[in-house]
């Protein structure tokens, strides 16, 4: 599996429901594997296009293990929750569905969850980057090769890379669900 995919039916894995048990030790090595990634890439630049977090202008985007989604799980959490409508990033170019926008990209140009980004928003450069040396391709290999290891030990089949765009959907169904309910009723009391 590659951090970042071409669009392409995803496979049909279950993210994981919940924390387990024996996730958290999981979850901090995977977090000292980001420290790592980020030491290896010091002194790089982005210019902060967010180019990259715009999927259908791209045409990639970025592919998560089980463990890496149940980080970003935490983070959105921690932060109170998944970026409301008017907090969302706007299109750069035309429409927003055309231009598939990362939900989790602020309009401010920033990624919510930031710290907790999964290995392909680490990792990926675009051609605006400053590398002052980039990394070797068998140490990337090599990053990947953990993370997936990482995710196999976190859910059978963890290791299967899902789309970001399709695991937030299926977060922010339950949401959304929740938030319905109150909005009939407050017209109902109003009529
Ligand atoms: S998770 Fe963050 S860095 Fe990755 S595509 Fe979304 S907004 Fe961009």
């Amino acid at each position: 599996m590659h951090p970042w995919r071409d669009s392409v039916p995803w496979t049909a894995v279950r993210p994981a429901q919940g924390a387990r048990p024996d996730e958290a030790p999981l979850l901090a090595e995977l977090e000292a594997l980001h420290r790592e990634i980020d030491a290896l890439q010091t002194g790089h630049r982005c210019a902060g296009s967010t180019v990259c977090c715009h999927f259908g202008l791209t045409g990639r985007e970025p592919f998560l293990t089980s463990i890496e989604w149940q980080a970003v799980e935490h983070a959105l959490a921690r932060r109170g929750g998944p970026l409301g409508r008017t907090s969302r990033a706007r299109p750069l170019r035309g429409d927003a569905e055309g231009e598939q926008i990362c939900p989790l990209l602020t309009r401010e140009g920033r990624c919510a969850i930031y710290q907790d980004r999964p290995l392909g928003c680490r990792t990926y450069w675009c051609a605006r980057a400053l590398r002052p040396h980039p990394v070797a391709p068998y140490l990337r290999r090599d990053l990947l090769r953990r993370v997936l290891d990482i995710a196999a030990r976190h859910q059978p089949q963890g290791d299967c890379g899902r789309p970001l765009s399709q695991l937030m959907e299926e977060y922010q169904k339950p949401l959304t669900r929740a938030r319905r309910p109150r909005r009939r009723r407050a017209s109902a009391d109003r009529g």
